[in-house]
């Protein structure tokens, strides 16, 4: 199986000289298994890129694609993937409701002129709209796929993947954590039960690390997590690989460095047993 990340950034993109290392493009990730078979977890700016390799390659024409929540930046890809403009091609997109409104009223309002030049009539693709829920289990394209709600915005979904590896997919989470103690695991665990279990054992964790734990204290409840949260969570849910993921717009390519060199460090003075590892924009991991 791969993992190849498109899009790592939250919020907005942010091209530039300062984001070379780690990228601009917001959350779009690729997980191919050994007989090629995909899922495309979200479409931020990264699926433009994605959709030209797709049609250069002259491949996956079925395509499936899970979007976390509507929120811009995990949306505003999608008018820009080449695939949609081509006939031969088949796109199925599944999505929550959000605050009541069904994903595909969200994804068709994408095309309204106020926000699109283009009418919606030059896409060619065939586009089928699948709307999921919270705690289910889903088969999607030939994968095993449960869902559970974030501590986010309403609407916004985490996912398991069951496969020869297990990945759990949770951009746009606050992980709940006690700011008078915040290196409590005791805490972290009490106040994130749920989603422990959810993660519980997985291979690989995509999870948001918008923040440092200090630029994090000033930003409670605006539903995202910092790194010192993260691992404490991806330890206690036994997690093997941890993939820091959904970083801050602000962070620099050197901010994201001393955060992950903070997260290492960090693991190596309490023994934990999980491996670390930043997502990068063209990153892509063998499992
Ligand atoms: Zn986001
Ligand atoms: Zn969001």
């Amino acid at each position: 199986m791969k993992i190849k990340f498109w899009g790592t950034r939250g919020s907005i993109p942010i091209p530039g000289i300062n984001t070379l290392e780690f990228g601009g493009n917001t959350p779009c990730v690729q997980i191919t298994d050994e007989n090629g078979k995909a899922l495309i977890l979200d479409a931020g700016t990264g699926i433009r890129e994605l959709g030209k390799q797709i049609i250069s390659q002259n491949s996956l024409f079925k395509i499936n694609l899970l979007v976390s929540h509507s929120h811009w930046d995990h949306i505003q890809g999608l008018p820009f993937f080449e695939p949609l403009y081509h006939k031969e091609y088949e796109i199925n997109i599944y999505s929550y409701a959000h605050q009541g409104i069904e994903g595909f009223e969200i994804f068709e309002a994408q095309w309204h002129p106020l926000f699109f030049p283009v009418k919606k009539d030059v896409l060619k693709a065939t586009i089928k709209y699948n709307a999921i829920v919270e705690d289910m289990k889903y088969n999607i394209g030939g994968f095993l796929v449960s869902t559970k709600k974030m501590n986010h915005s309403k609407g916004t979904l985490g996912f398991r993947i069951h496969s020869v590896k297990d990945i759990v997919y949770m951009t746009d989470n606050e992980l709940i954590f006690d700011t008078e103690s915040p290196f409590s695991m005791k805490n972290i665990f009490d106040k994130n039960k749920e989603l422990v279990e959810f993660c519980r054992g997985c291979d690989y964790l995509i999870h948001d690390s918008m923040y440092s734990l200090k630029d994090n204290i000033s930003k409670i409840g605006w539903g995202h997590s910092n790194n010192i949260s993260v691992l404490q969570f991806a330890e206690i849910a036994e997690v093997k690989n941890l993939i820091l993921f959904h970083y801050d717009p602000d962070y620099s390519d050197k901010d994201l460095n001393k955060l992950i060199n903070e997260s290492n460090n960090y693991i190596r003075h309490l023994n934990y047993k999980i491996n670390c590892v930043a997502s990068k924009e063209g990153l892509e991991i063998t499992l």
